[in-house]
């Protein structure tokens, strides 16, 4: 896999390189996979499996990139992987075989567990690894040889208005900062990932603080996203329904981090209030994705 990194060349005018055509998205299948559906080639055009929290596998059959997704204990209310599913990530093998690339959002441990992370880079032979100064510097401390010699791992620190993109053979990344609050949170380095694959834009907020100023900041108002993974309590009434409309208004959205033991009240809440938004239950439950261009008139 050949990567590009085109940090502070190549900027768009419009900070994200607008995904151009229109773009007809639909949810194809939506299931929950046995272990042996991953020996299967994915008919689909992109393959989002989910793992822990905000932890997600996309995929495209070739490019894999996995996001927040090096967490397999629990963590406070928030889930980890169950127990035939950690051995797996352990091994390097069925749905965490062939990563690519490895991104995560910010530093606290329901989105990326140091020891879990050092363990899992070092097992695979081609896996890269893009986080900030923060989630990097803790997994040093369990790591240090690794995290400060190896050629697959990369700590950037992009800035609002100085994106950082990553140019895969089958993918763009383009990963920018987004608030995770105020107070104890301001200092939390918290980043959000475009990932454009397959003609289907997909975002991923991290922890990012419901402000819709920031969001604007961000430039998510010039993005046009098909798929969105949206933390859960943004659909709280309060100040989420307002930057979902604004800027995370995608045709499909992926509510996500719900805690294992909230999980039939927020099912409950939800297929209510927000029939149309996806929740992947169990920990490798599938959702697939497909562009097909309009026709020329
Ligand atoms: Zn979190």
């Amino acid at each position: 896999m050949q990567f590009k990194d085109l940090t502070g060349t190549d900027q768009p005018r419009h900070l994200f390189q607008v995904f151009m055509g229109r773009v007809f998205m639909a949810v194809f299948l939506l299931c929950a996979l046995g272990l042996s559906g991953f020996a299967a080639p994915l008919e689909a055009d992109i393959t989002l499996t989910q793992l822990a929290n905000e932890g997600v596998i996309i995929s495209d059959g070739e490019t894999r990139i996995l996001i927040d997704g090096m967490v397999v204990e629990p963590y406070s209310v928030y889930g980890g992987l169950p127990p035939e599913v950690a051995p797996l990530f352990e091994q390097v093998s069925g749905p965490f075989a062939g990563i690519d690339l490895v991104l995560a959002s910010h530093r606290h441990h329901d989105h990326n567990q140091p020891l879990f992370a050092c363990q899992f880079l070092q097992s695979s032979s081609a896996t890269r690894f893009v986080s900030s100064p923060q989630v990097i510097g803790l997994m040093r401390e369990k790591c240090r040889t690794f995290m400060t010699t190896s050629p697959r791992v990369d700590e950037i620190n992009p800035q609002y208005g100085e994106p950082h993109v990553i140019q895969m053979e089958g993918a763009r990344v383009t990963i920018f900062p987004l608030s995770h609050g105020t107070r104890k949170y301001a200092r939390i380095q918290n980043y959000g990932h475009l990932i454009e694959m397959g003609g289907v834009t997909l975002l991923h907020i991290g922890d990012a603080a419901m402000d819709p100023q920031d969001f604007a900041r961000a430039g998510l108002d010039k993005v046009e996203i098909d798929v969105a993974l949206i933390p859960f309590w943004y659909f709280h009434p309060g100040p989420g329904s307002e930057v979902m409309t604004k800027f995370l208004d995608a045709p499909n959205k992926i509510a996500v981090h719900i805690p294992p033991g909230e999980m039939d009240e927020i099912k409950g809440y939800m297929s209510e209030e927000f029939p149309q938004v996806i929740i992947l239950q169990n920990t490798l439950d599938q959702a697939r994705f497909s562009a097909t261009h309009q026709p020329q008139p």
